[in-house]
């Protein structure tokens, strides 16, 4: 695929919603591009205001009007049935040559409505593997999917070339572009995504109802059971919207996880050691193997932990040593409930790198470093 030819020097690309997403893919795109011109829908004034004021767009509104004509690209932002009705009003403003695509997490719908109500649009579903349990334009930034997976399922009557541009146009995003037929996209992120999502919810919530009135389990929760719940803090209305379009592989793999459930408490009961060993072990060998980078769908948190001493400055000092090598924290802590693999202090970084070079820098002075 030839990145000359196909990328575009000037781009017109449209918004239609600015949330934690779109916000980031606009910021993306300005940063990238300069001289875009980017316009940008969103239901609430806020995110557009500030969108106006940091220039990362040049126009915002709340209807879909004239300056969504002569777009080059169209992202449809919102929660996946909001996208689906965003289509009757955007149509009038997609030429053969607009890339009409969408973020959502589930594929198979929108490319079902796009047939039904715009089958002359050129669609390029997208999914940008990357997020938070955060939602919300203030949380976005422009650095969310830079080396993420971004997939892309074109629809069956894009031209080549409109495919290629997007392809190019991803990559020139820093994000690692992917094909994939729709129905392979929703199987895959039912397994690594979705399934997950309820698994998180399910066991938050027995947690909730297992409790004691004094509440001595929320009490104790600690490290290794947030890390694991974390994405039970996700947008509820964005997880409704998911669930309900992609029903059938959710419940296909929740059942076939329900039975391995099952299994593993059959063993249990049944006192069988050397089988759950070897289960065990078989599937933290699994687990083991599946590389960190590029980033998934559900957000790598950067940290560590490291033990100190409780005595005034000692994280001062700490701060110092990062502060040698330009090491930012974004994050800094003391942990009051520890669990047994955890450090006193928790740091938390921006990035990957930064991790590493703290916790050779920590080691380097002494310090008994904890990372996952
Ligand atoms: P968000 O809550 O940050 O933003 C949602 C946007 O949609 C907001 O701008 C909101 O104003 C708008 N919106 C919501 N309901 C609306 C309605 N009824 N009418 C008009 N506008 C409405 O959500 P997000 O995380 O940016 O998710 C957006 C899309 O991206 C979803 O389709 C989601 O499946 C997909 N996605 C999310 C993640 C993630 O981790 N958050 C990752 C990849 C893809």
């Amino acid at each position: 695929m030839n990145n000359e030819n196909n990328q575009k020097k000037t781009w017109k690309a449209g918004f239609l919603s600015l949330g934690l997403i779109g916000g980031s893919i606009a910021m993306t795109f300005r940063k990238k591009y300069p001289d875009a011109e980017i316009v940008a829908l969103n239901r609430s004034p806020e995110p557009l205001q500030k969108a106006l004021e940091t220039n990362v767009i040049n126009y915002g509104t709340n209807v879909i009007d004239d300056h969504f004509s002569n777009c080059d690209i169209i992202f449809l932002c919102g929660p996946i049935g909001v996208n689906i009705g965003f289509l009757k009003d955007i149509r009038r403003y997609i030429s053969p040559s607009t890339i009409l695509t969408d973020v959502g997490s589930v594929k198979s719908d929108i490319h079902r409505a796009v047939a039904a109500d715009l089958p002359e649009a050129a669609f390029i579903g997208g999914h940008p593997m990357a997020g938070s349990e955060k939602s919300g334009y203030d949380n976005a930034n422009d650095h969310l999917i830079e080396n993420a997976y971004y997939i892309l399922t074109p629809g069956p009557n894009v031209p080549q070339e409109l495919i290629d541009r997007y392809y190019c146009l991803v990559q020139s995003l820093g994000a690692l572009p992917l094909i994939l037929s729709p129905s392979d996209h929703d199987y895959i992120t039912a397994a690594i995504s979705h399934v997950p999502h309820m698994i998180a919810y399910t066991l938050v919530r027995l947690v909730e109802e297992s409790d004691s009135p004094e509440q001595y389990m929320k009490l104790i929760a600690a490290g290794g059971f947030k890390d694991i719940t974390r994405i039970a803090s996700s947008d509820p209305v964005m997880w409704e919207h998911i669930c309900l379009s992609n029903p059938d592989n959710i419940d296909k793999l929740l059942e076939s996880y329900l039975c391995k459930l099952q299994e593993l408490r059959s063993l249990i009961k049944d006192g069988k050691g050397q089988e759950l060993r070897q289960l065990f072990a078989q599937i933290r060998d699994y687990r083991n193997s599946i590389q960190d980078a590029p980033r998934g769908p559900i957000r790598k948190i950067y940290d560590l932990h490291c033990d100190i001493i409780d005595e005034a400055g000692a994280i001062a000092t700490i701060a110092t040593i990062l502060s040698t090598q330009n090491v930012s924290i974004k994050n800094i802590g003391i942990v009051h409930n520890r669990t047994y693999e955890e450090g006193a202090l928790h740091i938390e970084f921006y990035d990957e790198h930064a991790v590493t070079t703290a916790a050779g820098l920590l080691k380097k002075h002494g310090y008994r470093i904890y990372e996952r």
